[in-house]
């Protein structure tokens, strides 16, 4: 059975090239109806926190990832390391160095393995220096836990970034000492962003947390990670996790350009927030209202599923919605200053809302259909187009240059407040 792992070090927040190496691995395991373990590396007891864990392990839920049994500790398994070694010692295949164990590198040979994405990789011995196995504060090296725990767990395939490309032929090393038969490696290129250079902050974050703080799905963050490693073609760009289970073919993974492109990631976002509901999208919207500082008391699920209605053709992220909807919670919303110039300066735009104000006073019912045909009357009697009417009114009821239909905007903000905003411009 296909059996995966993944394994983050608790050293520090989940990255997004962390999260596309759990991500590859939990499809393949998925695909293949195999198991998808986690195996906790917090062998630097001093780096290791359990809060950045708690946090990994949020994050990885957060996406849509799921594991099949309860994570290991490499902490907690130091005795079987030790014994490991010294099986190893008792073989003439290592050696002590005061308290520290090495595992002695045969020169004059090449450690030869087929990569899934890089293809035939050979490395000669007489580059590969004796290998620490049990450094001197008694703990194991990375590679060497590393390898005891991967075939302790029957691990069978290894997704893993090209950092540990340089790894691998020592990993095959200690496989062989064992005489066991080593997984099957793939290397996945570092993510870098549009402009080849090493993801960092300035391309939009290298954090799991970061994305979802600024409102993206865990779908469309998803999206994004499958492409920066498997490529399945144009018609199948967006896509969700279950489609990329049924879909994802370990044979494609060969040469994906990963390159993480924040525009991209606002696109692929913008789709997965159509597809969702309103009332899914609600408690997503309110928590990043609440973040945005926006009382919620007193505001009714149904207004906000209106609401968002509205907007989620709108939204990029869930957090544009906050900013989008200000005039929708509050009176002081914030003002376009440029739109302002051009809608409100001009006397005949004034007297324009001011008669607007007295139509809508009349209206019996306050349906979009009823304020959409006195817009139009009064617009027409003005010898305008309904665009000349309808922007100046927007920016005076919400502020803004767009944002939804006018009319839908006017019923939800309700007359009492349209009457007083469109007075409040034009006394
Ligand atoms: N703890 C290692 C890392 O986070 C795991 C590497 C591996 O998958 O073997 O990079």
């Amino acid at each position: 059975m296909v059996t995966v792992r993944f394994a983050p070090s608790p050293t520090g927040y989940l990255h997004l090239g962390s999260a596309r190496t759990a991500l590859f691995n939990w499809l393949y395991a998925r695909h293949m109806e195999g198991r998808f373990l986690l195996r906790v590396e917090d062998t630097d007891q001093v780096r290791s926190d359990v809060r950045f864990l708690e946090e990994i392990l949020y994050d990885l839920r957060w996406l849509g990832l799921d594991w099949d049994s309860e994570p290991i500790y490499q902490s907690r398994r130091f005795p079987l390391y030790r014994q490991k070694a010294e099986e190893l010692l008792a073989g003439g295949k290592a050696y002590r160095e005061g308290e520290a164990i090495l595992f002695r590198v045969e020169k004059g040979r090449a450690v030869e393995y087929d990569d899934f994405i890089h293809g035939r990789i050979a490395v000669r011995t007489d580059d590969i220096k004796d290998q620490v196995l049990i450094k001197s504060d008694g703990s194991p090296s990375y590679n060497f836990a590393c390898v005891i725990d991967d075939a302790e767990l029957g691990i069978t395939h290894i997704l893993r970034g090209d950092d540990h490309i340089s790894n691998t032929p020592k990993q095959i090393l200690f496989y062989e000492a064992f005489r066991l038969v080593p997984p099957r490696f793939g290397h996945m290129p570092l993510i870098l962003g549009p402009d080849g250079a090493k993801l960092s902050k300035r391309h939009g974050g290298v954090s799991v947390e970061e994305y979802r703080n600024e409102g993206y799905l865990p779908g469309a963050l998803v999206n994004h990670l499958i492409l920066l490693g498997w490529y399945p073609g144009e018609e199948h760009e967006v896509m969700t996790l279950e489609e990329a289970v049924g879909m994802f073919d370990i044979a494609q993974m060969g040469d994906v350009q990963a390159k993480f492109d924040l525009q991209k990631l606002r696109w692929l976002n913008a789709s997965h927030i159509m597809k969702r509901t309103s009332a899914e999208l609600l408690p997503l919207i309110k928590s990043h209202l609440t973040a945005g500082g926006v009382p919620l008391s007193g505001v009714s699920d149904e207004f906000l599923l209106r609401l968002i209605d509205l907007y989620k053709i709108r939204l990029k992220t869930l957090r544009d919605f906050v900013e989008m909807t200000d005039c929708f919670f509050r009176d002081d919303f914030a003002v376009d200053e440029e739109g302002k110039k051009k809608y409100l300066a001009k006397p005949e735009n004034i007297e324009n809302i001011r008669l607007l104000a007295v139509r809508l006073e009349a209206l019996a019912s306050f349906a979009p259909a009823e304020i959409e045909a006195a817009c139009r009357q009064l617009a027409e009697e003005r010898g305008l187009k309904a665009a000349g009417l309808i922007h100046p009114a927007r920016l005076a009821i919400s502020g803004k240059t767009s944002g939804a239909g006018l009319f839908e905007m006017m019923e939800l903000l309700g007359k009492e407040k349209v009457l007083r905003r469109l007075r409040g411009v034009a006394p």
